[in-house]
């Protein structure tokens, strides 16, 4: 009999979540409540920092991160082009030019020679996009910004409980922002948290995820509340719900065991590919502390392409991904920026062979054992 599909990610829920869900619909406060704050004081904890304010995403954080750092038209923002399209997005969202960097080959992280090269009069941001959980080499970044007005907007997505330099990922640049998503290390479904220890980008990013009402809304139905609003400027509605907040506190509280468990069986992968030329492990570099969202492996040697790599663990009931597509390759950055094939040469050579594999806490070392004797298998049936 055929083993069962093993996904690439899956969240890990328990009955602290599902009852603290129930507990809120009892409560009848299903949004800007008291879970919502709950969940922002503890990731406040977490960060270390003097603020963390709640959004729908990580996404929409983004958005709003750039738009409290008065980032808008005529502005250029540098960031990498191995992320996810929405850290892009947002830069077009906010009407700024997205500025794509090239990666360093190690860790895949953007690389800060090419930040320095590209850094015009008119750059007023850099997003450093910290790469399946592990930081980016932010001592050779922040110099770049400092004295330059260049403010530091973090896409920490990947990165719930990871560190740099001992350092909890969330407080080195001007704002940080987290994703909640479905697959992330800790998950609402969707969510977001964004960051700061400034208090004016705070309250901006409070004001703005709230359709720009000032802040007293915040209790207008509680007794202790007033009734009465005004809107500062016109800004969105990116705020959680305490519905998804409940399932983040929970979460939150067992993001170290998570990590952890995530740590054990990335050491396994790379015990077992340890004596396999053809796969690579991921590079750690000794400045961070990863929280392991992803375990990529690079592949060399091969007879075969990596998206038949992809097909082949397919067949065989096993789940894997691709993280990610560089920016500059989707057709609409390449059709509205004109670029080409070689403008980024590194992070085109990386994704040729970049592959995801399965991880998620709830994984068994026999689950790793099984992804290991498949990519061997593979391996093995197409050695160049
Ligand atoms: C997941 C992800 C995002 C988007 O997060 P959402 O919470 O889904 O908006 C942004 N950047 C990177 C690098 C991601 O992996």
């Amino acid at each position: 009999m055929p083993d069962k599909f093993l996904p690439l990610a899956k969240p890990d829920l328990s009955e602290e979540e599902i009852d603290e869900v129930v507990a809120t619909l009892r409560s009848g406060w299903l949004v800007y409540g008291p879970r919502t704050q709950r969940l922002e004081e503890d990731f406040r904890a977490m960060t270390g920092t003097k603020h963390a304010v709640a959004v729908s995403s990580c996404t929409a954080g983004m958005h709003l991160a750039l738009l409290a750092a008065g980032i808008g038209p005529g502005d250029e923002v540098i960031t990498s082009t191995l992320t996810f399209a929405s850290t892009v997005n947002v830069i077009l969202h906010a009407g700024a030019t997205p500025v794509l960097a090239d990666i360093c080959a190690d860790d895949l992280n953007i690389d800060p020679a090419e930040i320095a090269r590209r850094i015009t009069s008119k750059t007023k941001a850099i997003m450093p996009v910290h790469y399946a959980g592990q930081a980016c080499r932010m001592d050779e970044i922040l110099p770049l910004a400092r004295d330059r007005g260049i403010r530091i907007i973090e896409d920490a997505a990947h990165c719930a409980g990871s560190s740099y330099k001992e350092q909890p990922v969330g407080g080195i640049g001007d704002a940080s922002v987290f994703s909640f998503y479905a697959i992330k290390n800790m998950t609402t479904g969707e969510g977001g948290m964004v960051t700061t220890d400034d208090d004016s980008l705070a309250n901006r990013v409070r004001i703005l995820r709230n359709n720009g009402l000032d802040n007293n809304a915040w209790n207008r139905y509680s007794a202790a509340g007033s009734p009465f609003y005004s809107v500062l400027e016109p800004g969105f509605n990116y705020r959680l719900t305490d519905l998804q907040a409940a399932i983040g506190i929970g979460q939150l509280h067992r993001l170290p065991q998570f990590n952890a468990r995530r740590a054990e069986l990335a050491a396994r992968y790379t015990e077992s590919f340890a004596e396999l030329p053809e796969i690579e492990t991921p590079t750690i570099r000794d400045d961070v502390t990863t929280n392991w969202y992803i375990y990529v492996i690079r592949l060399s040697r091969l007879s075969i392409s990596r998206d038949e790599v992809v097909a082949e663990l397919k067949q065989r009931g096993i789940g894997s991904a691709v993280h990610f597509l560089p920016v500059h390759m989707h057709p609409y950055y390449r059709e509205t920026f004109g670029y080409k094939a070689g403008d980024y040469p590194i992070a085109e050579r990386e994704f040729e062979r970049i592959l995801s594999l399965p991880l998620f806490p709830q994984m068994t070392d026999a689950d790793v054992d099984r992804v290991v004797s498949a990519v061997e298998e593979i391996v093995a049936q197409h050695r160049a």
